[in-house]
């Protein structure tokens, strides 16, 4: 079983702020990275409001940079998935590719919980059938594959207005389909869409089923003001929030209703759980702010949370 001073479990700007700073203060830190590095920047094509690029910086560059940050002062990044964790007494324990059954693979004196959240989805027919194949979370990943098409953002927030933005590059026509009648996004964003030429809205709606022909979507059912009617689309693009990435940790520390990991209001350690020397940041405790830039800022605390932990052991 390998020991380590810091576990950090999540790969966005929380997870690999952290391991910037643990390895600069000497820490054998590990960050477990799943399968893919960077979170959900790696879906995020021109990131303009993180400090220090005034031209805006592509998020899976911004990303790539930060692992080449972590790892230039000593952090091992393992491209593998936690299976299983136990908190109950220190050193806790972490399973990668053991049998949960089995002897852990790693014990870690502290966690970084930085695992951050994923997109919510509507639950309406055909949504998950045609996922990949016309239902896509991700416009800056799957917009150029809808060049001259027509598609629809469902939503209303920041991410419903960067989708339809990043589309109205591609497709011939892009509607956005919201339940209200107002927007929630930011006031900029909302003025880019409204503004927008090529954008519709159909305010006070919402997708009711997705159609296809076994293969591709090829239509959605709407609910327009109270009224269903049936349109032709090549795509619908789902931008309704997202839900934290908690579930491994359920059983072992305080979660609240919506999913998010509770920090314990500890009057040093600001981002410590209901555990001690297991902390966490980012979106899979923060659920009012979602930004990058704050993510890294919080996996910074934790990072010097879990070094002055450490320090108060000794
Ligand atoms: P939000 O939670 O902000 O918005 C979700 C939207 O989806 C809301 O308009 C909501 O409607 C709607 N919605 C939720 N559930 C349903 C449903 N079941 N049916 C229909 N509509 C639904 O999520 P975002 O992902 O947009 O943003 C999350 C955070 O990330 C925010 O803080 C945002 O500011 C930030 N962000 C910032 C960006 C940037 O600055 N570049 C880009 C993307 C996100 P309603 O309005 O009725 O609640």
């Amino acid at each position: 079983m390998q020991h380590l001073a810091v576990a950090i479990i999540g790969s966005g700007p929380a997870g690999l702020t952290a391991a910037i700073y643990t390895s600069r203060a000497r820490l054998q830190t590990t960050l477990f990275a799943g399968q893919e590095i960077g979170g959900q920047l790696m879906y995020t094509g021109e990131v303009e409001n993180f400090p220090g690029f005034p031209e805006g910086k592509s998020g899976p560059l911004l990303m790539m940079d930060l692992q080449k940050q972590a790892q230039r002062f000593g952090t091992t990044i393992e491209f593998a998935t936690v299976s299983k964790v136990d908190f109950s007494a220190r050193p806790f324990k972490l399973w990668v590719q053991s049998a949960p059954d089995q002897e852990a693979d790693y014990q870690a004196e502290t966690v970084i919980i930085s695992t951050g959240a994923s997109s919510i989805m509507l639950g309406v027919p055909g949504e998950k059938e045609y996922l990949g194949r016309g239902v896509s979370t991700c416009a800056v990943c799957d917009a150029a594959f809808y060049k001259d098409k027509s598609v629809y953002v469902i939503g209303g927030g920041d991410s419903a207005m960067e989708d339809t933005m990043a589309l109205s590059k591609f497709a011939k026509q892009v509607t956005v389909v919201h339940r209200r009648d107002t927007f929630k996004a930011s006031k900029i964003m909302q003025e880019r869409v409204l503004k927008h030429p090529g954008i519709k809205v159909l305010w006070n709606s919402q997708l009711k089923q997705v159609e296809g022909d076994g293969q591709r979507v090829t239509g959605l059912v709407l609910e327009v003001g109270g009224q269903e009617q049936q349109v032709a689309a090549d795509g619908v693009f789902l931008a309704i929030g997202h839900k934290p990435a908690s579930g491994l940790f359920t059983q072992q520390l305080a979660i609240d209703a919506a999913g998010y990991i509770e920090l314990a209001s500890h009057p040093t350690y600001s981002t410590q759980t209901s555990v001690a020397g297991v902390f966490a940041a980012g979106d899979v405790t923060d659920h009012r702010y979602r930004q990058a830039i704050v993510s890294a800022g919080m996996g910074c605390k934790a990072a010097l949370d879990a070094e002055h932990f450490l320090a108060e052991q000794e």
